[in-house]
């Protein structure tokens, strides 16, 4: 009988210690792991990521699972894990870096690829508090469990095409005439951004694109910036007009006065409701046309508030939030469009006379 209880202690011993490592072992990886942030994402919002991912071409957003260790950039693909293995062989990428940025170029005798990777690196680096302005948020690596935002400046279209292709994980992607991506996953444990890439025709000298990569590198950190701050968790949901449209405002690529001219009023009358989506193309030009029009009549603060609410809900429940019935909207702005349009064109014949 005592020997019988002796071994039942010494079971429930051993037992004990074989709970406390398991229990240790998991404490241990969720110490490492970052915190669940989007643990239930409403299919609505589901919809809403595979639809950009499928429709758009310049953002490449994914809900895929996100590891504890991915948030490293030692997976970047620019990482070239080989390049001490043969010392004849010539790197594939190389990288400049600083606390916010790695960008990603692939090294050429006359280093003027790293001479563009600098002045990316340093364009990065000035877009930083402009966006804050806009967006009311800029996310740091401290905010991103330590991942440095990754740009990758391909040297050749190939390149370009074939990286794209590998981060997307789709072997057929075409880059034909796309001046940049953004690529983001989004899992419970964040939303990750593998990583913005350039064409490498935007650093083309072309007196019509006269620092043409800075406005696509804006354009494309401002998707970065946009995608980041959603709350997945929530119905957020939005037209396609409202993200193309806001990094189109934010890197302001076009004359202002070019954005709408009469044809494009007529356009946006019959195909750009504002409580809808608008056609692919439109959604960049006509989209900046409507950020345009908020600022210039309702004051930039109010476009600010538009994006605050985006972060939280859907585009429809933000005109609403905000007392904006988007019907009553459309019409201001096709109204405003006008009277501007002939004012501009009047300032056009005055500087001409000149
Ligand atoms: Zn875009």
């Amino acid at each position: 009988m005592r020997n019988k209880s002796k071994l039942t202690i010494l079971k429930i011993v051993i037992a004990f210690f074989i709970v406390a490592l398991l229990v240790g072992k998991t404490y241990d990886i969720g110490l490492n792991r970052p915190p669940l942030r989007y643990a239930n994402i409403p299919d609505v919002t589901k919809g809403y990521i595979r639809n950009i991912d499928q429709n758009n071409r310049d953002q490449g957003v994914t809900i895929s699972d996100i590891g504890p260790f991915d948030w490293d950039n030692t997976l970047d693909l620019g990482q070239d894990k080989s390049r001490n293995k043969n010392k004849n062989e010539q790197k594939e990428w190389d990288q400049v870096e600083n606390e916010n940025f790695i960008v990603y170029y692939q090294p050429d005798e006359d280093a003027v690829w790293q001479g563009h990777a600098l002045d990316v690196l340093r364009q990065a680096q000035e877009s930083i508090e402009p966006l804050k302005e806009l967006f009311g948020v800029y996310f740091y690596p401290s905010d991103m469990n330590g991942r440095r935002l990754p740009i990758y400046v391909p040297s050749t279209f190939a390149k370009y095409q074939e990286t794209t292709c590998a981060l997307l994980e789709q072997p057929n992607y075409d880059m034909t005439n796309v001046a940049g991506i953004t690529i983001t996953q989004i899992g419970p444990l964040g939303c990750l951004t593998l990583g913005i890439l350039l064409n490498p025709d935007d650093f083309t000298v072309d007196p019509y694109n006269i620092n043409g990569y800075i406005k696509v590198l804006q354009h494309e950190m401002s998707h970065y910036v946009f995608f980041t701050a959603l709350d997945y968790n929530k119905d957020v949901s939005h037209h396609l007009w409202v993200s193309e449209g806001i990094a189109e405002f934010f890197c302001s690529r076009h004359d202002k006065r070019q954005v709408t001219g009469n044809d494009s009023i007529e356009y946006i009358r019959k195909n750009c409701p504002l409580y809808d989506e608008f056609p692919l193309e439109a959604s960049y030009w006509a989209g900046e046309s409507f950020f345009l029009f908020m600022e210039q009549d309702m004051g930039r603060r109010m476009v600010k508030d538009f994006m605050q609410n985006a972060y939280e809900c859907s585009t429809d429940s933000v005109f609403f939030k905000m007392g904006m019935p988007p019907m009553q909207l459309h019409q201001q702005w096709l109204d405003a469009l006008s009277p501007r349009l002939i004012m501009d064109s009047l300032e056009m014949v005055a500087v001409a006379e000149d």
